[in-house]
Parts: C-alpha cells; sequence; structure tokens
C-alpha cells in the first residue's frame, strides 16, 4: 500500500540480450560528439566548443520489436544513430579512469529529432524539450551486457535499405569514459540511467512508412518502421 493518489506510472524496461529486463530511470544525450556531423549541422572550422549534454524522459524508449509514431507538431522528423550505455551503478565526480566501472552494457539506439523545432529554439535560444525529449523519440536495441573496453567499430544506419549514416564510434571527440565522467560532474549518476553518446554524420529525414535499420559493431541492430 502507498499513499500515492493516482496510480504510479509503470516504469519504461529495456529488454537485455540473454534475459531479463533494464529499468530505465532517465536518459541523457550528447550533442555534437563527431566532428562531421557538427560540420553538417553548420560549425565552422573553428568551432572548439566541447560537446553538451540535453535530456528525453525515461518514457520515451522504444523497445525492440515496437514502431515509432510519426511525431505530431513536426515536419522534419530526422534520424540520430547512436551508440548508447547503460549504467548498472552511479556516482558523481567521477574520474575517467573509474567511468567505464558504471557501465552495465551497450545498446543501439536512434536519437529521433523534430529538426524544425530545434533549429526554430536554436534560432531563438530556447530550450530544446520539444524538439528532442516528445513521445517514442528513443528507439533502442536489446541491451548487451559488457565489460572492459567500450565498442569502436561501425556506427551504421539506413533507410529503406539505402545507407544513410556510416561512420566509426571510435570518432566520437568525448569517448565513453569521458562521457560518463563528464555526466557525472553534472549529475549524480544512478542505476538505469541510459546515456545516447552522439550521432556521426549523414542525418536525415524520415516519413511514415520508412524502414530504419541501424547497427553497431559488436553491439547489435536495431529495426523498425515509422507508423
Ligand atoms: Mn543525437
Amino acid at each position: 500500500m502507498t499513499d500515492h493518489v493516482i496510480a504510479a506510472p509503470p516504469v519504461p524496461v529495456v529488454p537485455v540480450e540473454g534475459g531479463g529486463t533494464f529499468p530505465v530511470r532517465r536518459i541523457l544525450c550528447v550533442g555534437r560528439n563527431y566532428w562531421a556531423h557538427r560540420r553538417e549541422m553548420g560549425a565552422g572550422e573553428d568551432d572548439r566548443d566541447p560537446p553538451f549534454f540535453f535530456a528525453k524522459p525515461a518514457d520515451a524508449v522504444v523497445p525492440p520489436g515496437d514502431d515509432p509514431a510519426y511525431p505530431q507538431a513536426t515536419a522534419n522528423l530526422h534520424h540520430e544513430i547512436e551508440l548508447v550505455v547503460a549504467l548498472g551503478a552511479g556516482g558523481r565526480n567521477l574520474a575517467v579512469a573509474e567511468a567505464l566501472g558504471l557501465i552495465y552494457g551497450y545498446a543501439v539506439g536512434v536519437d529521433l529529432t523534430r529538426r524544425d523545432l530545434q533549429n526554430a529554439a536554436k534560432d531563438k535560444g530556447y530550450p530544446w524539450d520539444s524538439s528532442k525529449g516528445f513521445d517514442q523519440s528513443a528507439p533502442i536495441s536489446a541491451i548487451r551486457p559488457w565489460s572492459g573496453a567500450p565498442p569502436q567499430g561501425r556506427i551504421a544506419l539506413s533507410v529503406n535499405g539505402d545507407v544513410r549514416q556510416d561512420g566509426v564510434v571510435a570518432d566520437m571527440i568525448w569517448n565513453v569514459a569521458e562521457i560518463v565522467a563528464e555526466a557525472s560532474k553534472l549529475w549524480t549518476l544512478a542505476p538505469g540511467d541510459l546515456i545516447y553518446t552522439g550521432t556521426p554524420e549523414g542525418v536525415g529525414p524520415l516519413k511514415p512508412g520508412d524502414r530504419v535499420e541501424g547497427e553497431v559493431e559488436g553491439v547489435g541492430r536495431l529495426a523498425f518502421t515509422v507508423r
């Protein structure tokens, strides 16, 4: 029995390879973490700003097998394929050398973005919540449990069989350990946190009916159809 005056919302979960589910506490995302993507988004060669964080709500996850709906309030939905870090332990103010010890596993994710709303927000200096943290904005594969050195290989996404994004995780500006350490300077990290680590170049629009397939070498694959 609890004192809740309404039913407690369900805890979003992501399946784990080999069995079980990973309960999601929150979703952090890294922006501008690959140089080639920064350039395609309009950054100049003299851009020295470090990557940064934004967030999505935990219930934005779209587990494998589910198909996200084309969201309302946009005419320019974009795909961003990303390596996702799943934390099995927490901490704050971590050193880079400690950061990998928090990781439970990795998944393949897509940071769906209402690019038209994001561009409008950038123009006005408004927050990104409505362009990034909307319903069903975080498709994700099953989580692969992992220990040791993080994935470094190919990260790719195709739409209807055409390769749109084809990069290498090793090209990230902040690597996985640096991302976790940086995040821990801003928030107390905890088990259940997911971190979408940024996208390589080749982002582009999706429309209803598009079949999206993504992979990160050694981590897994994800596939969904935009409803
Ligand atoms: Mn992204």
